[in-house]
């Protein structure tokens, strides 16, 4: 039997994923991710989209 709360390896559940930071959608393992890295007050800052388009759609 296989534990359903067990860690499956790449599989990400909506609670941990990232959410999209231009549509607020979840990311779980979108083949779509992207990911947005930039230096603000000498840290580093994350940024995730679920597609390449909320990316360009996207404004800090
Ligand atoms: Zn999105």
């Amino acid at each position: 039997m296989v534990d359903p709360t067990s860690d499956l390896g790449e599989d990400v559940t909506a609670e941990e994923a990232p959410n999209c930071a231009a549509c607020g959608d979840p990311i779980v393992n979108e083949v779509t991710h992207r990911v947005v890295t930039w230096i603000e007050d000498d840290s580093v800052r994350t940024a995730h989209f679920c597609e390449e388009a909320c990316r360009r759609e996207w404004n800090p």
